[in-house]
């Protein structure tokens, strides 16, 4: 996988990761913990109102206080007077208490007054408070200690209930019997406790299930907690306070949570972008380009292609180190270069004559390049004639001498673009493209004269002639040169031989009149004397008398 697309795999992950992290710590943490002080607030609420019933309660508590250690209702209870009733005993009394039901009982538990607002309606319907005579197992009577005050179930309904002995105004006794101030907890009660309170709440008398408070998550918008309230009186019921509210900091916190996840989001992704371009840059980038340049290097051979990147990193020490390494290789590729040259142009070279030799003939014309240029190919052969005599009577040195001396005189009478070889001891072949028997003819005349012309040896006074033969053909293609050259040089060979046999200091030349890709010519040697018959050849030679010409080695 390439490096770029690595990086944006990596940031795809890391973006991946960072988002799923943020949701995973909302989820786990955030949101529980929204849930949690929502919980406790509902739990406050539901103290409030239990609170609040708890004042209630001694606030009527405090009312029987005040008037059942008050003079005039204790001498009431031992003696009731008219005076007391008219002037307290009134059910105007007990509103402005805030109270619906007041029972005053004597020593003896009997009832000698009851008063209550239109609210209660008939205390005979209602169990706890009926009769006129109460038993000392009476509710009422056994449920409490002094001074205390309870929630009691009635059929009418809950009633904050408080009793307290009647005593002298310095609260001596002995108690005179009991005074009781009783609170219906009714709609009133409890939107009266709501409004102060500012919390809706409602309460209701339901089974004894569970008491432990809960509280419920209805929807995102809506939350239940209930709470309970005993009632001294009862085992199997209990009062139920139900409180239904909105979430409005669920609501807060939950926008507030998206508004962070949608900028944790747009800068996540920010962030991404931003180290993406940044590693390109940095990273990316520049080991690009050091590998489409250690890329190129390999493909330039040696030649330096390294730009060193202006940079003081450790990138920019790389690309230093790569350059340095670069033109350490190119210097060295270079050298083994010049060597190689060096080696192949003396592996191509004959010591002597500096000519190329036999060799590199062998690989040139193995080549299909060679053969590229189509037409007349001529391909001479040359030898010195009686050379050995030379070795003989001058020494060894001085046929060297004479060798050097003879492959001037070829070049010289050759082009620049022939192909001049020493194929071996006197002998030499020189390959000439574009170049007709007729051109051959006075090239071979003018190197034998030439040749005849010059003195040799070291102090050019010696004399020495050369026998030439040579084969023109028209090569078409490369293919007829590389299938066709061993042949020809044969050929060309087979001409040297016939021109020693006529003499010596001469030439004879042959040309092939057939094309060469008519097939008809023979990859190995044709029968020269029967083709010249044939017309297959066409010889030429100063001295030429085709039927005396021998055409063998
Ligand atoms: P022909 O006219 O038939 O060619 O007679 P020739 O004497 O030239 O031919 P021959 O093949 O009998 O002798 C060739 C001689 O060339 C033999 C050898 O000593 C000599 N020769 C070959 N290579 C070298 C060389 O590198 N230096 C010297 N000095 N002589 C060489
Ligand atoms: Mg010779
Ligand atoms: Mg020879």
């Amino acid at each position: 996988m390439k490096l770029t697309k690595k990086l944006i795999l990596g940031e795809i992950i890391f973006f991946l990761l960072l988002m799923g992290g943020v949701f995973f710590a909302v989820f786990t943490f955030v949101l529980p913990e929204i849930r949690a002080i929502e919980r406790q607030g509902h739990l406050k609420n539901l103290a409030k109102i239990e609170h609040a019933f708890q004042n209630e309660l001694e606030r009527i508590k405090i009312a029987t206080i005040d008037w059942g250690e008050w003079d005039d209702t204790y001498e009431y209870v031992v003696k009731p007077s008219r005076d007391y009733e008219e002037s307290n005993l009134l059910v105007d009394s007990i509103e402005d208490l805030k109270v619906d039901l007041l029972i005053i009982l004597n020593r003896d538990h009997q009832v000698i007054s009851k008063l209550h607002t239109e609210k209660m309606g008939s205390l005979e319907r209602i169990n706890l408070l009926k009769g006129q005579n109460w038993s000392h197992s009476h509710p009422l009577l056994q449920y409490f200690s002094d001074n205390d005050s309870a929630i009691f179930f009635t059929e009418k309904g809950p009633l904050l209930l408080a009793r307290h002995p009647i005593l002298t105004s310095q609260s001596t006794g002995p108690a005179n019997g009991y005074l009781f101030f009783a609170r219906l907890l009714d709609n009133e009660f409890t939107e009266h406790v709501s409004s102060s309170l500012e919390l809706g709440f409602t309460a209701s008398l339901v089974d004894k299930t569970t008491l432990q408070p809960s509280v419920e998550f209805i929807n995102d918008d809506l939350s239940h907690a209930v709470g309970y309230q005993q009632l001294a009186n009862s085992v199997d019921k209990v009062i139920q306070l139900d409180i239904e509210q909105p979430r409005p900091f669920y609501h807060q916190a939950m926008n507030a949570t998206k508004i962070s996840l949608l900028a944790v989001f747009i800068i996540g992704l920010m962030a991404c972008f931003a180290t993406y371009f940044m590693l390109k840059k940095i990273l990316v980038n520049p080991i690009i380009l050091l590998q489409k340049q250690a890329e190129l290097f390999t493909k330039s051979e040696g030649k330096p292609a390294f730009s060193v990147l202006q940079r003081d990193d450790e990138i920019g020490a790389l690309s230093t180190s790569f350059a340095e390494m670069a033109k350490e290789l190119s210097n060295d590729f270079n050298r083994l270069e010049q060597e190689r040259d060096e080696l192949e142009n003396a592996s191509h070279t004959d010591a002597l004559t500096n000519l190329k030799n036999r060799r590199y003939l062998e690989e040139l014309m193995h080549s299909e390049d060679t053969w590229k240029a189509k037409g007349d190919w001529t391909i001479f052969t040359l030898d010195l004639d009686h050379f050995k005599k030379v070795n003989d009577s001058y020494g060894h040195d001085v046929g060297d001498v004479v060798l050097q001396q003879f492959s001037k005189v070829i070049t010289q009478n050759f082009r620049e673009q022939d192909i001049v070889v020493r194929s071996g001891g006197e002998e030499f072949t020189v390959i000439c493209r574009q170049t007709d028997q007729q051109t051959a003819n006075s090239i071979a005349e003018r190197l034998r004269l030439a040749t005849e012309m010059k003195t040799f040896g070291k102090d050019n006074n010696l004399r020495i002639t050369c026998s030439i033969g040579f084969f023109t053909m028209n090569i078409m293609s490369a293919e007829a040169g590389l299938k066709y050259w061993q042949s020809m040089i044969k050929v060309s060979d087979l001409a040297l031989y016939a021109a020693k046999h006529n003499g010596r200091n001469t030439w004879v030349g042959l040309n092939c009149l057939m094309g060469c890709e008519h097939g008809t010519y023979p990859k190995e040697l044709p029968d020269i004397g029967t083709w010249i018959k044939e017309r297959k050849l066409q010889l030429s030679s100063p001295k030429a008398n085709p039927e005396e010409m021998i055409w063998s080695a």
